[in-house]
């Protein structure tokens, strides 16, 4: 996930626009900012790239997902089910509503088990979120048939997965709602930054409100807006969405490298009889930020991973053993060490998650090697790293 690997001249340019008129925010202003509308062009740009109809940009991934699920009027005491493996921002935009996160297990997709998300619904369930982790996807087509069924809303989280596309369609725009993060280490980057994009017009116009204290934006006096709801401050500001503005248009060709890097890993990684490859659902195309690979068992995984780290393979990861991608990381999470009191909804209805049995979860992520894919490496430099990881891991076999 690289586009910081990428930054440069254009970005400048952005942002030099932005910082000539001294207009930082995006909104307001008019005459001081020489037609510089850097936010509204960034959500112009990407809503046509994702084939949506409306984009709203927010500070971070992890906004965009509290905006979203804001947006779709999820709060106190109603159940999201996401995934054991994701990032901390899951439970926590969830837990920043005041609803209930239901943590379930992973199938070889690496992402949501559809049949485990089934098991988990309860009269109190609102919303899927599947989490498309390091660049491939949930069975979109599943959970969307559960979502119908029992009449939920389903939010993809497509932070990781930024160009990769199911049944046709980008990751993000198949569900009700689709957020994405531009952090520095996403596939393309504002600093700081994220977006929801949904094809609702009512969720959009709730979600524009919320990200900016309620403002209903309408007519041209900031000050004489009203504000139909309450909101909050998850603003971009226009320096960050400069930033994005370039990184946008760079996104295609990011894609292309990553797939030829990511072949040439994976061609290589297959001489080994004893590694398989994660499973990429039916009509899945993957935007290829990471390889992502299976040992026989969990020992020999921990042992690969070892390996690889003492012959030079930098930026591989297990996640099984890592602090904030996967369950076992979290007791923070898992024993509610919240600053504060949290709502009562949360206390009463959050099950005890150091008790539940997550061995499913633990059978695949004990076994899962992902590694890096970068732009920056050369045709050479990917050859010589992918043969000295099959090395690394044969060693060890
Ligand atoms: C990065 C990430 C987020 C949160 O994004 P921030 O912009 O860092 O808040 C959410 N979900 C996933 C899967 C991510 O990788």
């Amino acid at each position: 996930m690289p586009g910081f690997e990428v930054f440069g001249n254009e970005e400048r340019k952005e942002v030099n626009d932005v910082l000539n008129s001294g207009v930082l925010m995006r909104y307001g202003f008019d005459g001081m900012r020489n037609g510089h509308w850097k936010a509204k062009e960034f959500e112009i740009n990407f809503a046509a790239r994702m084939g949506v109809q409306h984009c709203q940009l927010v500070s971070s991934g992890t906004s965009a997902l509290t905006v979203a699920l804001a947006a779709a009027g999820i709060g106190a005491g109603d159940e999201v089910i996401i995934p054991t493996f994701t990032f901390v921002a899951s439970f926590e935009s969830i837990l920043a509503t005041g609803a209930v996160p239901v943590l379930v297990d992973i199938d070889d997709t690496l992402t949501l088990s559809p049949k485990a998300v089934e098991n988990a619904i309860t009269r109190k369930t609102r919303c899927i979120m599947p989490v498309h982790m390091c660049g491939s996807m949930a069975n979109l087509a599943a959970l969307k048939a559960i979502c119908v069924k029992h009449n939920l809303i389903l939010l993809e989280d497509a932070c990781q997965a930024i160009g990769a596309s199911y049944a046709g369609k980008p990751l993000g725009s198949y569900g009700d709602l689709g957020c994405f993060s531009f952090d520095f280490v996403k596939t393309i980057t504002c600093g700081e930054g994220g977006a929801v994009i949904t094809n609702n017009k009512k969720y959009f116009t709730l979600a524009d409100q919320y990200q900016d204290h309620g403002h209903d934006h309408l007519g041209s006096d900031r000050g004489a807006e009203t504000h139909p709801n309450l909101g909050y401050n998850f603003r971009i500001s226009e320096l960050h969405a400069a930033v994005g503005i370039a990184q946008l248009r760079k996104l295609d060709a990011i894609l292309e490298l990553q797939k030829r890097n990511y072949l040439i890993i994976r061609k290589e990684l297959s001489k080994l009889a004893e590694i398989t490859f994660r499973r990429v659902p039916e009509t899945g195309v993957e935007n290829y930020s990471f390889v992502n690979f299976f040992l026989p068992n969990a020992p020999l995984a921990e042992k690969a991973h070892k390996a690889l780290a003492e012959n030079g393979v930098d930026a591989c990861f297990y996640w099984f053993k890592n602090n904030w991608h996967y369950i076992n990381g979290w007791e923070h999470f898992r024993n509610l060490n919240s600053l504060g009191r949290l709502p009562s909804e949360i206390c009463s209805q959050i099950k005890n998650y150091n008790e539940i049995d997550f061995s499913n979860s633990d059978a695949i992520m004990g076994r899962t090697i992902s590694t890096l894919v970068k732009i920056g490496w050369s045709e050479e430099d990917v050859k010589n790293r992918a043969i000295k990881m099959r090395e690394a891991i044969a060693s060890v076999l």
